[in-house]
């Protein structure tokens, strides 16, 4: 795969202190990218990514602790990455949180949080990044939806619409941009193992009485044809090509990495 060539550029990923965010943000600086980390965690175990990171890939990487269902801090962070690095060059919206219940049952405070965060959080990050990319004509937005922004499941409501709602995002985001060096483009995961998804496996362990790992094969069974997880190593290879000049004409696509979920 051609290489991105990141260096001297800034690559800000939302929800990367864990799982896919950590995984593209290594990705992104192993091609040579500053990076501004952004989640929730321990303050110690965090400073220690950014060492460690900085030290493995010899870039910048600093963190920024903006709650993203808060339109005041993600403008903060935006300034402090402007403030610390100049602009940011590559904008990965990757911040989202999941809740489970039917409709009649979903709790309404579950729900605004979940389109705050999944979805009107990547409005507020690209308002705030485009005036600087269109100034350098050059910037790179992928928002990481899931498959779950191209088909539905039962009992995911908020997270579906949000993500449904972030493929339209990204493509007013492409249309607006068309005519610069921006492209935007969504990349739609299927089944990852991270912290996000391990929750959804032990309540089903629990909720039928069966092991962790019968309850891995049957989540993965039911949805993804490989039988495989997809990795924060996949997705970030992904994010790399997109950020690559073999990609200046993809433009809008939501690209599925999901062992085959969508072509059922
Ligand atoms: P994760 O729980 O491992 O990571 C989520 C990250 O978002 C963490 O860094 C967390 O601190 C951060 N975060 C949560 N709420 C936040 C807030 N209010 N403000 C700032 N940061 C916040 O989850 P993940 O599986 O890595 O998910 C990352 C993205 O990928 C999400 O948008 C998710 O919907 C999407 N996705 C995940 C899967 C999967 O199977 N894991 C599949 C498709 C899409």
């Amino acid at each position: 795969m051609q290489a991105a060539s990141l260096k001297g550029k800034t690559a800000l990923v939302t929800g990367s202190t864990s799982g896919i965010g950590l995984g593209i943000a290594r990705s992104l600086a192993g091609q040579g990218s500053d990076i501004l980390l952004n989640g929730f965690g321990d303050a110690q175990e965090i400073a220690a990514l950014q060492t460690d990171m900085a030290r493995e890939f010899g870039v910048k990487v600093l963190y920024h602790n903006a709650d993203m269902s808060k339109s005041a801090e993600i403008a903060s962070m935006m300034h402090y990455a402007a403030d610390k690095f100049g602009m940011v060059d590559v904008l990965v919206n990757n911040a989202g949180i999941q809740y489970v219940a039917n409709i009649e049952d979903f709790p309404v405070e579950k729900w605004d949080a979940i389109l705050a965060i999944n979805l009107t959080s990547a409005f507020h990050t690209t308002r705030l990044a485009l005036p600087a990319m269109k100034a350098k004509n050059w910037g790179r937005i992928i928002n990481i939806a899931s498959a779950h922004g191209l088909v539905a499941s039962a009992q995911k409501s908020a997270y579906v619409a949000a993500k449904h709602g972030l493929v339209g995002f990204t493509k007013v985001t492409a249309l607006e941009t068309a005519h610069s060096g921006i492209t935007c483009n969504a990349i739609c995961p299927g089944w990852v193992l991270t912290p996000l998804v391990q929750k959804q496996v032990e309540a089903r362990a629990k909720q039928n009485g069966v092991t962790i790992d019968k309850a891995k094969h049957d989540l993965l069974l039911e949805k993804q044809p490989s039988g495989e997880f997809v990795t924060p190593e996949e997705l970030g290879a992904l994010a790399v090509f997109m950020c690559s000049a073999a990609a200046n004409q993809v433009r809008g696509v939501a690209w599925n990495m999901d062992g085959g979920w969508v072509a059922q």
